[in-house]
């Protein structure tokens, strides 16, 4: 047996398990050996029915049926119903206001159920809006042998639990890996992880890893392998950061000196003076393009907290700079230097042009817009609008020649047919994989490339943002315009949520609008997840235009819509043509309806508190008081204290902080697009683990010690080989 056999060389598979092990990615025995673990039995929180107390969080691992929707009877609010059985007994579930849970599940599934246990009127033992796992059910049979035998819990013994598919179960995996282990393939592998650096964090060794991770004889040794893979994760993603950022390093780009001076003259303009983050920010990013080798700078800041005002007043201070003549060693007394601005939809675009427009209206500086649609150009030549549309191909033109100074846009500012004369400066917003690759197609000559600053207002940790954006150097934006109105957040409990709805109809005959939220459905099939959505989203829209608001238009939005579907929808509500929008957290993606002032969240209790803030962020660009409405049913005192925190932290990343260590990684916002595992994720929440991973990759590349470790510079190699074709 080698490592790169492929599983069906060695295993006798019918159809359904070839598809299973595809859908999950197993191709080979390497690939079945590196598939861990979701999480190991753990016999302290699983019970069974008869043993359950009032008050108890427990695990129970049953058969779900009688699976109904209800109404409350006095709140009206939809709700899940379902009696689970084991084999001691049974109990009533309820899912107040998550009636969706009823679709999901199917008459007689098996599932483990995680939560509370409370007791009602009669007496009578209830779990309410407990965790659904459709996953974990299928190692019941090892949990409770194990879960009979007392003296093998109490040894510690524990179940690996691996995430299975329709033909693949845990248990399969389970015995597959123990046959692959017992043929001593392992003895040939050799460790890509220094020994140096093995030895100085005290990690085990890729062999030994390899057999605890799958058969651990105690959770400690399980614990030290996760961190030793988790470890290993960061360390590449660190390395291939540390070598991007080498290579922009060393590249040449316009050198430019701007005094501050000049930059507050702009801002003064604008009729405000900079916060002491935005000056901080403004300094470092002087100090960067000052220097004659690109810069690479992340700006992390909430929604408001003045990222566009900052990019427009070093715009113009890059754009009122004359080229660089080398042979003559000063700048040129001609011609200008450019800036290219990227935002990844057509509206943000268009909404970043308008927000230039204004910022630079009075002044000489052409701007342009250009997106897939069409091309716009400021100032206008005639008429009384700010800016006239023009061709592209004349747009293109003005670019190239240099008379267009700043060029606004979708990706369709990277396309071939676009070039810059003397491009300086590439700020790109909310593009979390603007990667080396589409930098390179910005800069378009060799060894030479423009500056780069990248925007975002996703509130991500810092171990976080360390490890993804390795390869830039970070400002925070942590302070808000002063004056500020805060949106007012209230958690609605079900009885009260007729209150606010008849204080937001009083809001809306003033003519504001509101967004409403749908609760998250966490569902690992992203497929079926989306088609879960639309359908909770359709349904609330109903009930909200027959119960409560019968009068308004109403319309939805949500992830099985076409980009441009949903664009076409904000923009009729940001045209007041709808009063309410009902929709998923699709509407994170920052468009700016400064007359929607109010937002319902459902189920607010499934969002992460990130996530949460970002979906707030909707509301807070009005002059009026904005409003954010958390619904929650839940009456866990853990949830509602969690959720207090949205009226006392000071800004998302106080709130990403706390997510990653309340409730881990899966509730940080977008975490899938950012291309690490869940177990990668657990370094996340260890800043120690982090940091360490990025000192001894930064320390490699740095002093240019990969040749020296061969194996793993070949696994380095095949790692980002696989990165990059993704
Ligand atoms: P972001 O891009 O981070 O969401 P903006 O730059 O669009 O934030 O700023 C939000 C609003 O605050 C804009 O209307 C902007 O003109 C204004 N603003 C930005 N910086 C300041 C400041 N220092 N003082 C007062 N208002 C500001
Ligand atoms: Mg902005």
């Amino acid at each position: 047996m080698n490592l790169r056999d492929t599983l069906s060389q060695h295993f006798r598979l019918n159809e359904t398990q070839k598809k299973g092990l595809t859908k999950l990615g197993l191709n080979t025995i390497q690939d079945l050996l590196y598939y861990f673990p979701a999480r190991y039995s753990d016999s302290s929180d699983l019970k069974l029915i008869q043993d359950l107390h009032n008050g108890d969080i427990a695990t129970i691992y049953v058969k779900v049926s009688g699976l109904k929707i209800k109404k409350s009877f006095r709140t009206k609010i939809p709700m899940a119903e379902a009696v689970a059985k084991d084999e001691s007994g049974s109990i009533k579930i309820t899912w107040f206001n998550q009636a969706f849970i009823a679709k999901i599940l199917k008459e007689g599934q098996h599932v483990s159920l995680t939560g509370k246990i409370s007791e009602n009127k009669n007496g009578q033992l209830t779990m309410n809006n407990p965790e659904v796992d459709k996953n974990s059910y299928a190692s019941s049979e090892v949990h409770h042998t194990l879960f009979s035998k007392h003296e093998i819990i109490e040894e510690e013994i524990r179940f690996p639990i691996y995430r299975e598919t329709r033909g693949v179960t845990s248990k399969w995996i389970f015995h597959a890996i123990q046959k692959i282990l017992s043929t001593g393939i392992l003895e040939g592998v050799q460790d890509h992880i220094p020994e140096d650096i093995i030895k100085k964090y005290k990690l085990p060794t890729l062999q030994t890893a390899l057999v605890w991770i799958h058969i651990p004889k105690r959770i400690k040794d399980a614990e030290a392998s996760r961190k030793r893979f988790a470890f290993e994760e960061v360390f590449f993603i660190q390395l291939s950061k540390a070598q991007e950022k080498k290579n922009n390093g060393s590249k040449d780009s316009y050198q430019i000196s701007i005094t501050q001076k000049q930059v507050n003259a702009f801002v003064e303009r604008l009729g405000f003076s900079l916060t002491k983050a935005q000056e901080r920010a403004v300094s470092a990013i002087l100090a960067d393009i000052a220097k004659p080798h690109p810069m690479s700078r992340l700006l992390e800041g909430d929604v408001g907290s003045g990222k566009t005002a900052i990019a427009a007043s070093i715009a113009n201070a890059v754009v009122t700079n004359r080229p660089f003549d080398k042979e003559k060693g000063k700048p040129q007394n001609f011609g200008n230097l450019q800036v290219a601005m990227m935002a990844p939809t057509e509206i943000l675009a268009t909404q970043h042009f308008e927000s230039f427009v204004k910022l630079f209206k009075g002044t000489p500086i052409q701007i342009g817009l250009l997106t897939g649609t069409g091309a716009k150009k400021f100032p206008a030549k005639v008429g009384s609008d700010p800016w006239t549309n023009i061709s592209k191909a004349q747009l293109l033109k003005w670019v190239k020649n240099g008379e267009v100074s700043i060029l606004i846009g979708t990706h369709a500012l990277i396309y071939k047919s676009v070039s810059f004369k003397d491009l300086a400066l590439a700020i790109v917003d909310e593009q979390h994989r603007f990667g080396t690759k589409q930098r390179g197609k910005l800069s378009q000559k060799e060894n030479f490339a423009p500056h780069f600053l990248s925007m975002t207002a996703t509130p991500i940790p810092r171990t976080l943002a360390l490890t993804i954006y390795g390869d830039l150097d970070l400002t925070l934006l942590d302070e808000l315009p002063p004056g500020r109105k805060r949106v007012i957040t209230e958690l609605v409990a079900p009885d009260a949520r007729d209150k606010t709805y008849d204080f937001i109809k009083k809001e809306m005959l003033e003519g504001r609008q509101l967004y409403v939220i749908c609760p998250r459905i966490n569902e690992p099939d992203p497929d079926k997840e989306n088609v879960l959505q639309m359908k909770s989203v359709q349904a609330e829209s109903k009930r909200l235009k027959k119960e409560i608001f019968p009068d308004k238009k109403i319309d939805v939005l949500h992830s099985k819509m076409t980009p441009k579907e949903k664009e076409k929808t904000m923009e009729r509500f940001a045209k007041h043509e709808i009063d309410i929008l009902v929709a998923t957290s699709v509407v994170e993606v920052g468009v700016n309806v400064p007359n929607a002032t109010m937002i319902i969240i459902e189920g607010a209790e499934r969002f992460g508190l990130a996530q949460l803030h970002q979906l707030r962020g909707r509301v807070v660009r009005s002059s009026h008081q904005a409003h954010c409405f958390v619904f929650t049913d839940t009456n866990s005192a853990k949830s509602l204290e969690r959720l207090k925190a949205l009226q006392t932290a000071k800004n998302g990343f106080e709130l990403s902080e706390l997510d990653l260590q309340l409730r881990g990684s899966g509730d940080l916002a977008g975490v899938k697009q950012w291309g690490v595992t869940d177990l990668g994720m657990e370094a996340i929440k260890n800043i120690k683990m982090v940091e360490a991973a990025r000192t001894e990759a930064q320390n490699i590349i740095e002093k240019n010690l990969l040749k020296n470790y061969t194996v793993l510079q070949k696994e380095f190699e095949a790692r980002d080989r696989k990165i990059h074709f993704e």
